[in-house]
């Protein structure tokens, strides 16, 4: 099908968003570090964390592949990959921010066939070194610089990665309508900065639902929660139809607007002769 763009960017968080569990977890849980990971976890950032347990991984014989087969039989729901392939059919532009890592979401989405469907992934860099160890690093290095947002973790603030994909479109003179879809404490931030005309989609009962529940005014975009993913493909389909109708409503309205105008510059002002609504819009007419 041809897929003719129409200015709606779908942006999805992966873990517990995509796919129904979070992948961090899933990789140390199936291969049993789980307690080492507990262990761990108080004393240093998530994103730290990650890249020690790869260490661990390694240093425990652990391969490359069996990272792989894990990560090829994390659980998604059945309705996920018919939504993101509809979404795309429609025209929308779909993207991922995650605080994952590229070498776990490439893998899955790989998998599943779904990678073409995807302009842009922003995730940590997740690369194997040399030795076959898988090293997983910061998205924002923190090291060098702070990213100066209080609300989000030092290696990621998705708030600033949805202000530079708001700014690239209206460099570029598109006006563009964001759809954000996630569950996370993480998703919180960008939910802040989209703007009216946007749609966050938050996964219901999660933390990012419930921060948006405990002051719903903060959100100026309008949101519409989802529980799993047969409600998420409803709601994503529901949202995307009804801003291309709308779309093609108030391109209708500039026609006639500007064909009315034009006779007024004139200087005879006629009324229309029909009521406006049924007059047959200017691009309708060969
Ligand atoms: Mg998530
Ligand atoms: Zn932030």
């Amino acid at each position: 099908m041809a897929n003719k763009n129409n200015n709606i960017v779908v942006v999805f968080d992966f873990d517990k968003t995509i796919i129904d569990v979070d992948s961090d977890n899933w990789v140390v849980d199936e291969l049993g570090f789980t307690e080492l990971f507990d262990q761990l976890l108080p004393t240093m950032p998530w994103n730290s964390l990650m890249d020690r347990m790869m260490k661990e991984l390694h240093d425990h014989g652990k391969t490359i592949e069996e990272i792989k087969q894990v990560l090829r039989r994390i659980p998604i729901h059945p309705r996920v990959i018919p939504a993101i392939k509809s979404a795309h059919a429609l025209g929308c532009e779909l993207r991922i921010v995650s605080d994952a890592n590229t070498f776990f979401i490439e893998t899955i989405v790989e998998h599943l066939g779904i990678r073409k469907y995807f302009s842009e992934i922003n995730t940590n860099p997740g690369l194997v070194d040399e030795r076959g160890r898988l090293r997983i690093s910061p998205y924002h290095d923190f090291n060098k610089s702070s990213h100066g947002c209080p609300r989000c973790p030092p290696n990621m603030c998705k708030g600033l990665i949805i202000e530079r994909i708001q700014a690239s479109f209206s460099k570029e003179g598109n006006k563009m309508k964001m759809i954000y879809l996630g569950d996370g404490v993480g998703d919180y931030c960008p939910s802040l900065g989209l703007r009216a005309e946007d749609y966050m989609m938050p996964r219901k009962n999660f933390p990012a639902w419930d921060l948006i529940s405990q002051n719903p005014t903060l959100v100026k975009a309008t949101v519409r929660d989802w529980t799993d993913g047969e409600a998420m493909e409803k709601i994503l389909m529901g949202t995307a139809n009804e801003i291309i109708s709308s779309d093609e409503e108030e391109e209708k309205e500039k026609m006639l607007c500007s064909d009315h105008c034009k006779i007024s510059v004139v200087g005879i002002v006629h009324e229309p002769l029909l009521p406006l609504s049924l007059q047959v819009p200017l691009h309708l007419v060969k």
